[in-house]
């Protein structure tokens, strides 16, 4: 026998199941499943993705082999129901709809009422003793096959209906009679024509094939394609086709259609949540035509039905492990279940659903932690959202990068000046900058918001904000930012200082005026959910922190210590950048020393407050990284005041600028080449380290410094680096007379450092995976620029994802397995992390826990996502091994 493409469901003859859902969809493989349990479902067969992926394959052919099993099922079928498709004394009647194996909902087609030509008409109408009801179901065919399947618009036929409605002067289709309705088939079926350009098909298996088609054609339509691409749904080769008898929820007042949730899909409360129309079908639920009742009414109005519905409602629940969205239709007073499928919920119900579905023993914790949560509810949970998410769509007036999660509402600032002066005031402001730079961390810290129009997922603007946990839309190309003017051009419009913008963070939507936040609230389920999930996990969790505050953010959501601190960030703070700036301009090693021993106070001070909050717990420090320039304003005015307070003339900081202008600084004179060229920046920041960490030792505080060079490439920049931080470690002990344990190690962000990490590994007591500069040198792709052009790249399919935001794994994930192997080749026990903003991503994690690294670090806001991304990548390798 050749390939199996239909799978029948109906009673005992059920050949589907659940598991099968790559294969019959979500829709098909719960319809089955639903037969297996004794629930009332109206049989049918489904039309498997292979066949939908055959079809596209011959260029949009239906198979003769496919034909034949679809015919057969139909046989069956008949069979089953004692009824035949297009039998006017006895018909049997079909709706066609689609189901992918991963919930598209709306994107695709569905077509209702098959079977009904004249004649059929006459039987129902005759059968049923109801003309009417036989009529309605005619009209609503040719109008849904019409647009659906043969894309004559729906408009076309609904301004037919409109026009008699006008003419008899009513307002509801319940209200036109028979005559009207009989006019109306005419009137479609002339609509159908012109368009067409042939007849409407009367012959019902004419009409079951091209529906198919139809839907099998819905897979590839621009909405469901963009839909595939927003929820990164790659690995799909097209939608099944589910085949199944109609039941009619619009046979008068003991009928009746409804949508339901098993618990409320908001708040997680365990109540039915949904409604329901009187004599309708379901499209007219969808449509919003009439309004229809909440289903607790429906206790009172059918008290059997309603229980009914709350037993066949537990038993889903308790059959499939999850909160259900289920499709109900009556029939005369018989409750059919149309479909189920996992109810889409709010990151608040999430949780409650989960802690209570544990608690009332109808899942266990590793069953509520692979599936019952996504770190996206955790996300949703742990940032400020807008209060109605559906309201503001219309106000929406430009779409940039999310690149910080949450909702911030406020008046816009075009300076981190401004920024820090509205705060002082009390106003939220949002902070709009062409990019930002570390210069403007005060005013990004000030800022209730952040919008660049130019950078990425890894820009300067996302990274600090995604540590702040603070609300940023980055690479909003859309902005036309005159800082001149002080103002805006977003599309048409202009906006200025003073004007109100909101942003959404997660969906990188910026929108008009003022939208309403609410707060996020993390209720006692949170705490309970992630208690559970931690002793799941394998791999470490650390946090990204710059300073105290940071620290005991990471360590409020669960970090085992500090995986980055990137020490750049502290000398921007008020009293210190006047300092390293005099450092940048010494014309001597002298003076810069100088300046350096000015500034040593003040770093060793930061690593006091972080080692102090981490006790006990492993803080990485990373020594300087970014090009020195960025410390130097470039703004005129600003110039002239740093020239000012160091008393030196504007020439001489102009001079230095010249010398340290780049044309490439990504690539240029940063990481260890900085260290190397002034170790005396090393030694001043080993100092610090290891100086504060003796402090404490004496104070009876454990402290486990672990000291990281960065953008390291070659083994001797490594030696280089480490020789300085051990001569001055050596000198420190021995003028202190006590010693500590610390560890020095890389960052591997080069490519050539992880293809020569087995030399590295001879020397460096860790690794971790810088894999934003990794991403940005394993691609060439520059990671302040490259949102110009990767929108299109993946739309065009050239790329899955942002690789600056879901690691690469085929490529840059390559090296990171090449640098394990080899690191571990020369160092079995070699600790290895990663601290690129990958570790706090849930695909990224996931691999990060295959290929077995030690620890993950991300921003500590970013933290219990990724604990439960790793408890979730662990149980599902779990299965994967039994
Ligand atoms: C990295 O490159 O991945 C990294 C963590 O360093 P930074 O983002 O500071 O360059
Ligand atoms: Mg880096």
């Amino acid at each position: 026998m050749g390939q199996k493409y239909t799978y029948f469901f109906g009673g005992e003859l059920t050949e589907g199941e659940k598991s099968m859902r790559s294969l019959l969809g979500g829709k098909g493989a719960n319809l089955a499943e639903m037969c297996r349990i004794g629930l009332p479902i109206p049989p049918g067969f489904t039309v498997t993705t292979e066949a939908c992926a055959n079809y596209h394959q011959s260029k949009d052919q239906i198979s003769i082999e496919l034909e034949e099993q679809i015919i057969d099922s139909l046989n069956s079928l008949e069979k089953f129901r004692g009824a035949r498709f297009g039998d006017p004394d006895n018909p049997l009647m079909l709706s066609v709809r689609s189901g992918a194996a991963i919930s598209m909902p709306g994107m695709m087609d569905t077509v209702l009422n098959l079977g009904i030509n004249d004649e059929v008409l006459e039987g129902i109408a005759n059968k049923t003793g109801n003309r009417r009801f036989a009529l309605d179901l005619y009209r609503r065919f040719i109008d849904m096959f019409g647009d659906v399947v043969m894309g004559v618009k729906h408009s076309f036929f609904d301004k037919e209906l409109i026009s008699i409605k006008n003419r008899k002067g009513v307002q509801h289709d319940q209200e036109l009679d028979i005559e009207d309705l009989e006019e109306l088939i005419q009137r479609y079926q002339r609509v159908y024509e012109k368009h067409v350009s042939q007849p409407f098909p009367k012959d019902p298996l004419k009409q079951l094939l091209l529906s198919v088609s139809a839907v099998f054609r819905s897979w590839n339509t621009a909405r469901a394609v963009k839909y595939r691409q927003i929820h990164s749904i790659t690995h799909l080769f097209g939608t099944a086709v589910n085949v199944q008898c109609m039941v009619f929820g619009n046979m008068g007042e003991s009928s009746g259609t409804g949508v339901l949730f098993t618990r409320n899909p908001a708040t997680g409360e365990d109540l039915l949540y949904g409604e329901y129309l009187i004599n309708a079908q379901g499209e007219d639920v969808v449509a919003g035509i009439r309004t229809p009742e909440p289903i607790a009414k429906l206790e009172k109005q059918n008290p059997v039905i309603y229980k009914q519905i709350l037993g066949i409602t537990q038993h889903l629940e308790s059959h499939f492990k999850d909160m259900q969205d289920v499709e109900f239709t009556i029939e005369e007073g018989e409750l059919f279940i149309l479909q189920t499928r996992t109810g889409k919920r709010s990151g608040e119900a999430a949780l409650r659903i989960a802690v209570e579905m544990v608690e009332n023993g109808l899942v266990d914790k590793a069953a509520a932690v692979s599936s019952l949560v996504s770190p996206d509810h955790l996300n949703q949970l742990l940032h400020p959202h807008f209060k109605d998410l559906s309201s503001y769509k219309d106000q929406i007036l430009a779409i940039g990068l999310p690149a910080s999660p949450g909702a911030a509402v406020g008046t816009i600032v075009f300076s981190a000046e401004a920024a820090e002066n509205a705060a002082k005031e009390g106003k939220a402001v949002i902070l709009l900058r062409i990019e930002t730079s570390a210069e403007d961390v005060g005013g990004m810290h000030a800022a209730a918001g952040i919008l660049t129009a130019r950078g990425g997922m890894t820009s300067h603007a996302a990274v600090v904000a995604r540590g702040w946990g603070k609300c940023c839309v980055a690479g909003c190309k859309e902005l036309d930012i005159d800082y001149g003017k002080l103002r805006v051009q977003i599309g048409e419009e202009f906006f200025g200082e003073g004007d109100y913008l909101s942003l959404n963070g997660t969906t990188g939507e910026v929108v008009r005026g003022r939208q309403e936040l609410e707060q996020p609230q993390l209720s006692g389920n949170f705490e309970t959910f992630m208690s559970w999930v931690d002793p799941f996990r394998k791999i470490g969790v650390r946090g990204n922190a710059d300073n105290g505050n940071d620290a005991q953010h990471a360590l409020d959501f669960g970090a085992q210590g500090i995986g980055l601190c990137r020490t750049e960030h502290m000398f921007f703070e008020e009293n210190r950048i006047l300092l390293f700036q005099e450092m940048i301009i010494a014309a001597t090693e002298e003076d810069r020393r100088l300046a350096l021993s000015k500034l040593l106070p003040f770093q060793k001070a930061d690593f006091l407050e972080i080692f102090r909050i981490m006790a006990g717990l492993p803080v990485t420090i990373r020594l300087l990284d970014p090009p020195l320039h960025e410390f130097l304003p470039h703004d005129l005015e600003e110039q002239k005041e740093v020239a000012k307070d160091l008393g030196v003339s504007l020439q001489r900081i102009h001079n230095r600028l010249e010398t340290l202008i780049e044309s490439n600084p990504m690539m240029g004179h940063r990481g260890c080449r900085l260290g190397i060229v002034y170790p005396e920046i090393t030694e001043m920041q080993t100092k610090a380290i290891l100086g504060a960490a003796l402090e404490l030792k004496r104070e009876g505080v454990e402290v486990i410094p672990e000291i990281m060079i960065p953008l390291v490439g070659t083994l001797e920049e490594f030696r280089h680096q480490k020789n300085v931080v051990q001569k001055v470690a050596n000198q420190l002990f021995e003028q202190e007379g006590e010693s500590i344990h610390f560890l020095v190690g890389t960052m591997i962000e080069v490519p050539r450092a992880a293809l020569m990490a087995d030399e590295l590994a001879k020397e460096a007591e860790f690794f971790s995976f810088g894999t934003n500069d990794l991403t940005q040198m394993t691609f060439g792709f520059s990671r302040d620029d490259a949102t110009k052009f990767l929108p299109n790249y993946i739309e065009k399919g050239i790329l899955p994802d942002d690789p600056f935001q879901t690691l690469d794994q085929e490529g840059v994930g390559k090296l990171l397995k090449i640098a394990k192997k080899k690191g571990r080749t020369s160092s079995p026990h070699l600790k290895l992390g990663i601290c690129g903003e990958h570790g706090g991503d849930p695909a990224s994690v996931e691999f990060c826990c295959r290929i077995g690294l030690d620890y993950l670090s991300c921003s500590p806001f970013r933290l219990p996502l990724a604990r439960l991304a790793a408890a979730q990548a662990a149980l599902k390798m779990g299965k994967e091994e039994v």
